[in-house]
């Protein structure tokens, strides 16, 4: 199917991302900043971090990941708006991933600025939480999915990385469906956009023409839409749910988290759509096909970018989950996949 292309309006981003340089500082508007804050070691390079300026306010969106450099990042855009780190008022993130919530408890320590996350958004593992017990569930999970013993260390996360999300900030405050962010004189509207984070949320600004959608809606690449449990029982009929809500216009410039700048949502969100449904279908043939006894019999066989071979560790752990959150979503419309898919003791959220 052809769809409709959509308009690029972060030049100097785009430039930026295909010379794998970090983009510029840019002002989008008289009161609106956006700030790329340096994401090490990962494909993605950097994390969007979005600046507005109220009455006394200075609004932070998606801090970015947690680094000396990252913070070199913001101060530098900071400065560009004639700001310090201890001007900031309040912490917006659009979801608890450590490059977007990462920086905000440093950030919070030098302002004294407010933390913010979506209602329904988890803190996967907050600090009372007994990291064996989530360490031997998560890898019950992944035998379950089929993920073969001798491979189970390289899958499963660790015990680092658990600790790493331990650690990012508790919010301060929690954003509902449809409220504004508390500052005064921005017009910061929220839409809860669950599936790609339970609690994802997005952001509206009207008056500048803008929406802040996190990594709900990139330009170039799909975000994973993962089954973790414990978790939403289907998370990819929440993300067409939540792609159908923001596809309310076309007009507004689109300030994602990653990538750069566009107009069009819901020319994008017709492409989402289409590659989602597009991988569903593509599960189904391999069921017919391959008879798959677990959910890593049908990962093997689907196409993958780099191929098959190609997936390790983080990577391959990401193939598995999303493959599991097709096989949830295609069972809750019919398909009959006889794949164990949810382990019985594992709470749903
Ligand atoms: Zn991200």
């Amino acid at each position: 199917m052809i769809l409709a292309p959509i308009t690029l309006t972060g030049h100097a981003q785009k430039e930026a991302w295909q010379n794998k340089v970090l983009p510029p500082i840019e002002q989008l508007g008289r009161d609106v900043w956006s700030i790329p804050v340096s994401f090490p070691h990962n494909p993605m390079r950097y994390t969007l971090s979005y600046l507005l300026l109220g009455d006394g306010e200075a609004i932070l969106i998606d801090p970015g990941w947690d680094s000396e450099e990252g913070l070199t990042n913001l101060t530098a855009g900071l400065r560009q708006a004639g700001l310090g780190l201890t001007d900031l008022t309040g912490i917006v993130v659009t979801h608890f991933h450590s490059d977007h919530l990462g920086m905000a408890a440093r950030l919070r320590v030098a302002s004294g600025a407010w933390v913010a996350l979506g209602e329904r958004e988890v803190r996967r593992f907050t600090a009372s939480e007994d990291l064996d017990l989530v360490l031997s569930m998560h890898r019950e999970e992944l035998t379950l999915w089929g993920v073969p013993a001798a491979r189970l260390s390289e899958v499963a996360m660790n015990r680092p990385s658990l600790v790493h999300l331990q650690n990012l900030a508790d919010p301060d405050l929690r954003l509902s469906e449809g409220s504004l962010v508390p500052a005064q004189g921005l017009d910061l509207r929220v839409i809860t956009t669950p599936g790609h984070s339970p609690g994802h949320i997005c952001l509206v600004d009207e008056p500048h023409g803008l929406i802040f959608s996190g990594d709900h809606v990139l330009p170039r690449i799909s975000p994973h839409i993962a089954l973790e449990l414990p978790g939403p029982a289907n998370p990819l009929a929440d993300y067409y749910a939540s792609l159908d809500l923001i596809a309310f216009e076309d007009e507004m410039e689109v300030c994602p988290a990653h990538e750069y700048r566009f107009r069009g949502m819901q020319r994008r969100v017709a492409q989402l759509v289409e590659h989602n449904r597009a991988r569903s279908a593509e599960v189904l043939r391999v069921v017919e096909e391959h008879q798959p006894k677990t959910v890593w019999d049908i990962t093997r066989h689907l196409t993958w970018s780099r191929g098959w071979d190609s997936l390790q560790s983080f990577s391959l752990r990401l193939a598995v989950s999303e493959t599991a959150s097709h096989v949830v979503y295609l069972r809750s419309n019919g398909h009959a996949i006889n794949v164990p898919v949810t382990h019985p003791h594992l709470v749903e959220l």
